[in-house]
């Protein structure tokens, strides 16, 4: 016979995805997220909380037993972009930070956070300029077909900063730097159950694992066994995870995106378990023990495999670290661009999770 597992605060849930959405993390200047979430998980007083040395929170949860520890980590940093040169007429080109085509962000408004001004004395507490990311020969009175017909690469895109600047050297003034970060607006919508939202991959899967917590906190309940979360600020570029699991854990499961579209077996209203990404097959019998979890209590679920996808998992394997592992998540549609998912596929993500924890 299952236990009934812990009831899910579906609007704490998603009250608290739309705020970490809208906390700019692209990887490499994820601070905010990071302390976003330390804020929420400081609510829970038996939870041991640290930031390791790359910026990753760790958070301890004493479990039933401490035999076989395990950990779960999902990603707060974002795909976002760098300054990469400031030009003579004031605007600024970009370096990409992660994967994306630069179609799927043009139009879009971005944040550049200024290093050089200083306010109060804090180098990271400069100022934020506005601006969006458009083709360098964007007006269509202008350039007429050339718009639609040049390619989105680094040296046709740019930002237009919405400050008054017609110059390289007053942008410099303005505090904007080479190698200033810039974060690109996610643009959250929540319709009818659908979130719809830039960076879903994987605040998703933050606000997924937050809610277990949560939810097994209200219901009094602890993990089978002590087990880590690790909140990841370098996933984006490879290598998030390849730090910040301790030694002594036994298993991790990754809560990241389900790739969805055309000839995917995943979906925006199911939690799905990857069988296999570009970095190869995971752990077959900790991913057949979640299958069998997720029959056992019904969650609504789907296994696949992604085409051009690798994970903090991976990551985690490739650095050596000796785990099994498995990869769960919710189903992201049009992932890396305007992305969207459905409530169903996040409280199945997290079902999955307290599923996990308390078996
Ligand atoms: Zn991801």
């Amino acid at each position: 016979m299952t236990q009934p597992l812990p009831s899910i605060d579906q609007a704490f849930l998603l009250n608290f995805l739309e705020d970490l959405l809208n906390t700019p993390s692209p990887t490499g200047y994820a601070q905010a997220a990071i302390a976003r979430i330390d804020q929420e998980l400081a609510a829970f007083p038996d939870l041991e909380r640290r930031t390791t040395r790359k910026g990753a929170l760790v958070v301890d949860w004493p479990g039933q037993q401490a035999r076989q520890p395990r950990a779960l980590t999902a990603h707060t940093d974002t795909l976002g972009a760098m300054v990469k040169e400031i030009k003579e007429n004031g605007r600024l080109k970009l370096s990409q930070i992660g994967g994306y085509a630069w179609n799927t962000v043009e139009g879009e408004g971005c944040t550049v956070f200024t290093s050089r001004e200083r306010e109060g004395g804090l180098l990271a507490a400069g100022r934020r300029l506005r601006g969006s990311i458009l083709l360098e020969k964007a007006s269509g009175h202008i350039y007429g077909r050339r718009v639609a017909e040049t390619a989105r690469d680094d040296e046709n895109m740019e930002v237009r900063l919405d400050i008054s600047t017609v110059s390289d050297d007053e942008t410099r003034q303005l505090g904007v730097e080479v190698g200033d970060f810039v974060a690109i607006d996610p643009r959250v919508e929540i319709n009818e159950g659908f979130v719809r939202s830039r960076h879903l991959d994987d605040k998703a899967g933050v606000a997924c694992l937050v809610a277990a917590v949560k939810a097994m906190h209200e219901a009094g309940v602890q993990p089978v066994q002590r087990t880590l979360l690790h909140f990841s600020n370098y996933e984006e570029v490879g290598h998030g995870a390849a730090a910040g699991i301790p030694p002594e854990v036994c298993e991790l499961v990754v809560v990241d995106m389900a790739a969805v579209g055309e000839g995917q077996n995943s979906d925006e209203f199911h939690a799905t378990l990857c069988a296999k990404d570009t970095s190869g097959p995971y752990h077959y019998d900790l991913s057949q023990r979640l299958l069998r979890l997720a029959e056992a209590h019904g969650i609504p679920h789907r296994v696949d495999i992604y085409p051009y996808y690798s994970s903090d998992g991976s990551a985690f394997w490739r650095s050596g670290g000796d785990v099994a592992l498995a990869l769960l998540g919710p189903g992201i549609d049009a992932s890396h661009n305007y992305e969207r998912t459905h409530v169903e596929s996040l409280l199945a993500t997290t079902r999955w999770v307290m599923a996990y924890l308390l078996e």
